[in-house]
């Protein structure tokens, strides 16, 4: 995608309005407009990258840095009853802004928390020997 027509390129630049929460010199924090849950948060790369495929480590790194920070600003303000972080990444797993983010989603007791996540665990359906083959098919393809 051109980064002239990124939404949150757009939001850097300050040609779209925003929500500030944090800005450092790499990173970018504001409310997401639909506000999930009041006070979620979008942390950003200044530096536009579609998603967590194309994120170089340095850039990683600096991302994730504040996150600790906000966090704990947003347990303050608002006392939730936990934090969700949040990265979807291409559509298939629900990315509708290709500008990679992390959602900082604070979690109520209640009406007011729209947050959910369906997660169905198989405890006990793979042994040692089959996560050893699915982590070795993984680690194989570490420095491609
Ligand atoms: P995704 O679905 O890609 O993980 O999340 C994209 C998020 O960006 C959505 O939660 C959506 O509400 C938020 N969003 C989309 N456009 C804007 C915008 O112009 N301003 C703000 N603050 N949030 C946006
Ligand atoms: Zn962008």
């Amino acid at each position: 995608m051109n980064h002239d027509d990124c939404v949150f390129c757009k939001i850097v630049r300050g040609e779209l309005p925003s929500a500030k929460v944090y800005e450092d010199e790499s990173v970018y924090a504001f409310l997401d407009i639909s506000q999930v849950t009041e006070g979620h948060t979008l942390v950003i790369p200044k530096m536009h990258a579609t998603d967590i495929y194309e994120l170089p480590e340095d850039v990683a790194g600096n991302l994730f840095r504040p996150i600790p920070k906000i966090a704990r600003a947003i347990k303050r303000a608002y006392r939730p009853i936990g934090i969700n972080l949040l990265n979807n990444n291409e559509a298939g797993a629900g990315q509708t802004v290709f500008h990679i983010h992390i959602h900082i989603i604070p979690r109520y007791s209640g009406i007011s928390d729209g947050f959910n996540v369906k997660w169905v665990r198989r405890d006990g359906e793979y042994d040692y020997d089959r996560l050893g083959q699915i982590a070795e098919r993984i680690a194989k393809h570490m420095n491609e």
